[in-house]
């Protein structure tokens, strides 16, 4: 198998789950507890909470965990405009944020506040001079994913967060992606509210975190005991915590070593892709982008259809439909970027981990050669473009 999906998720690195085992079994206590086995827990959970803390320059009491980067998004946007809307009902995001942003949007929008969403141009950036010209005197939040999700764009962060902080407004970005594979220092950043979530980095699934800077106002999101300081109620997963924090220790340790291993098998894939296979293009920020990204159209083709003869294969991957599995939708980020619906439905996402290989690479692009010539054979629409052309 050849996988090159990992902006859906990771494999977990074995030594996290050796580190996690102990949590079920021995050190099994609830960490809310006075005796010493409560306690061992607590111990674990406030490690993993400075490691977190640590690796973006905010204090410990600045992390709250959640279970995953969709609740910490919820989290973010119900809480802000909750506890300030004695200030303002406007928020300003993006059109290619997550559907976890995305969706928690509308179901504020109907609850009386005014969202913008930002354009962006064809490479995925947002204008920062289209953002000053948003903010009005009743804007609360400004929400903007660190990187996206499907064309790995990496997004003005500094920028925003320092427009942000001239004007009085909260900003929120949803790392999920960025986080553990770029540098983030909340302080230099000026970010207020964080995302992320530790199935993206090789950490077990259904744990993330949100980050709240100190002195903000935060509604509690979920209400009954007094863990994560009474705003988060509920028994701490340990386990996954204790996971969570050895993950972000590994993902610092080896993010220098990883992106150049990505960068270099990144654009060896990108690169023949797009010289062998006539009438393919590259989707996103040819430099701003994730350093394991591949994000390519392919005219003519359905990428539903060539994900399943990929998988055939052994090989995954993600197109521009199926982010929303299930749904053929074109992707919302492809379409923002300006692509046709055909052209968005014949998307390939690759995305790679410092685990892949160069032959790896070499394997997917002479599958998808011959994918891609085999759908093109069967389509009528590439039969009459060769017809016209010939003319
Ligand atoms: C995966 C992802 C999420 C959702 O995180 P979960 O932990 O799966 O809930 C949110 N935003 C982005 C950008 C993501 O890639």
């Amino acid at each position: 198998m050849i996988y090159l999906d990992n902006a859906a998720t990771t494999r977990m690195a074995p030594e996290l789950v050796e580190a996690m085992l102990p949590y079920f079994t021995e050190h099994f206590g609830n960490a809310s507890s006075i005796y010493a086995l409560g306690s061992a827990s607590k111990k674990a959970v406030n490690a993993a909470r400075r490691t977190i803390a640590e690796s973006i320059g905010a204090k410990m009491e600045e992390i709250y965990f959640t279970a995953g980067g969709s609740e910490a998004d919820n989290w973010a946007l119900k809480a802000v405009a909750e506890a300030y809307e004695g200030k303002g009902r406007h928020i300003i995001t993006s059109k290619i944020e997550h559907h976890a942003i995305l969706h928690t949007c509308e179901y504020l929008q109907k609850r009386g506040f005014d969202v913008t969403y930002l354009d962006v141009d064809e490479t995925g950036l947002i204008s920062v001079e289209a953002l000053k010209a948003a903010i009005r005197p009743d804007t609360i939040l400004i929400s903007i994913m660190f990187a996206n999700n499907e064309i790995g764009t990496i997004e003005p962060i500094a920028e925003i967060g320092a427009i942000a902080k001239e004007r009085g407004i909260l900003f929120h970005t949803d790392a999920v992606q960025a986080f553990g594979q770029l540098p983030i220092d909340v302080e230099e950043l000026r970010i207020d509210l964080l995302s992320a979530s530790a199935h993206k980095l090789n950490g077990p699934k259904g744990i993330g975190f949100l980050y709240v800077r100190n002195g903000l106002k935060l509604r509690s999101f979920i209400h009954g005991g007094a863990q994560e300081r009474s705003k988060r109620a509920g028994t701490e997963n340990v386990p996954a915590i204790v996971g969570f924090g050895k993950a972000v220790e590994r993902a610092m340790l080896m993010m220098e070593e990883k992106t150049q291993k990505e960068l270099k098998l990144r654009d060896y894939l990108m690169k023949r892709l797009e010289e062998e296979v006539p009438y393919a293009f590259v989707n996103g920020h040819r430099q701003k982008r994730l350093p394991n990204n591949v994000n390519i159209s392919f005219r003519f083709i359905e990428g539903e259809s060539l994900l399943i003869m990929l998988d055939m294969k052994g090989i995954c991957a993600s197109s521009g439909s199926a982010c929303t599995s299930g749904s053929l939708d074109p992707s919302h980020v492809l379409l923002a970027i300006g692509l046709k619906h055909e052209e968005a439905h014949g998307s390939l996402r690759l995305t790679l981990s410092e685990e892949n290989t160069m032959e790896e690479m070499d394997v997917v692009v002479e599958a998808v050669k011959e994918i891609v010539d085999k759908l093109r054979a069967m389509s009528p629409l590439y039969e009459d473009f060769v017809k016209k052309q010939g003319k």
